[in-house]
């Protein structure tokens, strides 16, 4: 019975595992021995007896006939003989099976890629894999010549010896990551899990570690990682970094009252000229360069304008500025710890003084100007994504006031960034709930007096009253919610046109007129877009024309000519808006295909001012020349009209003729017949009869 329980003990209570069985036959061989002797010694005594002269008595007294006593004895033999050689049998073959694990335990172990170790309650090894070899380079012998916490990294030393001491006592391993040397000095990761071997009073032993090298997939762990965080043109940390970064400081400054931080937002100025002019692998290289001397720069001023001893208090700060590069041209720096706000506008001066230098690109000179917007960390602004748009804000502040200028985000700013914002989510709400309507404003032919065409103008239908575009076409624009509302539009204003055609035909048709905005214009697919709708809704593409603002068609010159020939080879017309307010050269308008101008409305309204009506004239004159029509926007008196009729202009567009009415009310306008007599009329001759208009 305790037999059976030490056998049990040692087996983990397995009564098929292969000590077991060990032990029990062991018991059996043991007994049998016993046995042997007993009977051996009996055997001996009696072939004693009868051999030896007169002690042949005894015998005499239990059995008559001493071949009886050979006799059994001799059986006796044989059992215990056949017995033992089944026992031998037994033996063999669990001895064999015992072998051939160790064979498989060897091969595995030995054939691993892993490393497996086994070593005793001390640290000494006692066994280690020839994948030792193969990752460490180190041979069995040298191995065995020294410590077993010998390779492993200083900084984790203890980390291991305490996770081996805890499955010392507790009997299991956990898993662990530690660096181990090569013998060549440089260091592999191991991910490793310890089993322990247990004795027969439930001790452990030994420890059974098998180590995993896992260098390659860390370092593709750390590549990824640092790809997703960095920029990779300049190697820079990216915005996701910043704002971590940025996390980290909002933290810091919820914790520490006197911790304070700002966030410079720097964008390189007209950098898309140097982009098209020099292209784009010159562009990158500048950047690369910037960067390169952003850091020189942070670095300088580091060690000139910074606080220089720890502020009290701020054992953890992370005191280190953090440069950023966040896409495009836009860089940031994190300002940490900064004692008052000038700091940070000295720190951008600085920046701005240390980066007007020129710069050696391709062997050329180029010379930059940097804008800077400035967010300091206020109560106003509580997380990273608000501090990044506040210094967004006072860049654009900045920029508008010119080039190579910084503006601090303040107050003021952040009022009307509230405004925008609820502008924005209104908008939005606006374009969900269909409250976009159409109006229209006729265009007049200054030949014949008639209405030639409309003008499509967007109005917003709100609970409060009609809002006009300038309260929301820009931030429409911005957010590129201007899309579904300009969609809507020119397919309401083409519907509207087929209808008006069919009622008032004239020769030649009535035309449409509507505004492209810069985020539509930069849709891929416009042109395909608009020859749907036209498609749709049956008006010959020259029935359309297309607005553009000057400064949308000649800002960027080979992305503009290519959007305006497409759209040119979809049949409809094209204007320039606004023109004059871009100060374009005219003859830049040449080589583009480009049917109309229409003056702005600042030069007609303008007209008396001697300087102003040369101006007027001579974007008439010059645009005939080129072969333009000329359109005079914002016509609002007699007198302007006699003036632009004086400078042979085509048409013309103003509160003169009409205010822009809805669908009804110009449907009533050319009812009344769509004449303006006093338009084509001789100087003086006039009487103008105003249309009704609905938004006096
Ligand atoms: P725009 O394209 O130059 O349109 C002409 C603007 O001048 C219209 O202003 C019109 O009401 C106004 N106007 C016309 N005649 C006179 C006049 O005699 N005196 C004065 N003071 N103003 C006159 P509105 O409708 O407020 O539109 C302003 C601008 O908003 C437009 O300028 C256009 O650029 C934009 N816009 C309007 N509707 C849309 C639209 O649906 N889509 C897009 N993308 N832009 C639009
Ligand atoms: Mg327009
Ligand atoms: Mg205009």
């Amino acid at each position: 019975m305790q037999d059976q329980n030490r056998a049990q003990k040692v087996s983990d209570g397995n009564p098929d595992s292969i000590p077991f069985r060990v032990e029990k036959i062991e018991v059996r061989e043991w007994w049998l021995w016993v046995l042997a002797v007993v009977v051996t010694l009996v055997l001996t005594i009696g072939i004693a007896s009868f051999t030896i002269p007169g002690s042949n008595r005894p015998a005499k007294i239990y059995w008559s006939d001493p071949q009886d006593w050979i006799r059994a004895l001799a059986a006796l033999v044989l059992l215990f003989d056949l017995y033992a050689v089944y026992q031998h049998l037994l033996l063999y073959r669990i001895r064999r099976q015992l072998a051939e694990q160790n064979l498989l335990f060897r091969l595995i172990s030995e054939n691993a890629a892993d490393m497996i170790a086994v070593v005793d309650r001390n640290g000494r090894r006692l066994y280690n894999s020839p994948a030792y070899q193969r990752v460490l380079g180190y041979s069995p012998e040298e191995l065995k010549a020294t410590w077993s916490m010998q390779q492993v990294h200083p900084e984790d030393r203890d980390r291991v010896a305490e996770a081996a001491k805890k499955a010392l006592l507790t009997g299991r391993g956990e898993r662990l990551e530690y660096r181990l040397q090569h013998k060549d000095g440089s260091w592999r990761i191991v991910e490793s899990t310890a089993s322990t071997v247990q004795s027969e009073r439930g001790e452990v032993e030994k420890l059974v570690i098998v180590n995993r090298d896992i260098t390659d997939r860390k370092k593709a762990e750390e590549r990824l990682e640092y790809n997703a965080f960095h920029d990779s043109l300049t190697n820079l940390p990216n915005r996701a970094f910043l704002l971590r970064r940025l996390a980290r400081a909002f933290a810091l400054s919820k914790r520490h009252e006197n911790y304070r931080f700002a966030l410079l937002l720097i964008d390189i100025d007209e950098f898309k000229v140097i982009n098209d002019s020099l292209g784009h692998e010159a562009g990158d290289e500048v950047l690369i360069q910037v960067g390169n001397r952003l850091i020189t720069s942070l670095r300088a001023i580091d060690t000139v304008s910074r606080t220089s001893e720890a502020v009290e208090g701020f054992e953890d700060t992370p005191s280190d500025d953090t440069l950023a590069k966040l896409g495009g041209d836009e860089f940031a720096v994190l300002l940490d710890d900064l004692r008052h706000p000038s700091d940070a506008i000295r720190v951008a001066e600085r920046i701005q003084e240390q980066l007007r230098s020129p710069f050696k690109v391709r062997e050329r000179e180029i010379v930059i100007s940097l804008t800077v917007g400035i967010a300091l960390r206020t109560d106003l602004c509580n997380e990273s994504q608000e501090l990044l748009r506040d210094a967004e804000i006072a860049m654009h502040r900045a920029k508008r006031a010119g080039k190579g200028r910084c503006e601090i985000f303040d107050s003021a700013m952040h009022a009307t960034a509230m405004k925008r914002l609820q502008v924005e989510t209104d908008v939005r709400s606006g374009v969900e709930r269909n409250e976009f309507r159409v109006h229209y404003q006729p265009i007049v032919s200054l030949r014949t007096g008639r209405i030639a065409g409309f003008e499509a103008l967007s109005r917003w239908q709100r609970p409060e009253g009609l809002v006009m575009p300038g309260e929301f076409i820009t931030v429409a624009d911005e957010t590129g919610l201007i899309l579904p509302i300009n969609r809507r539009l020119i397919r309401e204003a083409c519907e509207n046109l087929r209808l008006w055609r069919q009622r008032y035909p004239s020769q030649p048709p009535l035309s449409m007129s509507v505004n492209i905005p810069p985020r539509h214009f930069e849709q891929p697919n416009l042109a395909a877009e608009i020859a749907a709708i036209l498609n749709q809704t049956g008006i010959e593409p020259s029935g359309l024309e297309l607005e553009i603002l000057e400064t949308v068609a000649m800002g960027n010159p080979e992305t503009a000519s290519r959007v305006l020939w497409e759209l040119k080879a979809v049949g409809v017309r094209l204007s320039i808006d606004d023109f004059g307010v871009g100060y374009s050269a005219l003859s830049r308008l040449q080589g583009l295909p480009v049917n109309a101008l229409k003056i702005d409305r600042s030069f007609i309204s303008n007209m008396e001012n001697e300087e102003t009506r040369e101006i007027v004239h001579t974007i008439i004159l010059l645009g005939h020349r080129i072969g333009l029509e000329v359109v005079a926007e914002g016509v609002e008196t007699e007198a302007q009209l006699q003036q632009i009729r004086d400078f042979d202009c085509d048409l013309a567009q103003g509160f003169y003729f009409s205010k822009p009415c809805d669908a009804e009310a110009t449907l009533e306008l050319l009812h009344q017949g769509g004449h303006f007599a006093q338009a084509a009329l001789p100087t003086g001759v006039a009487n103008p009869k105003k249309a009704s208009a609905d938004e006096a």
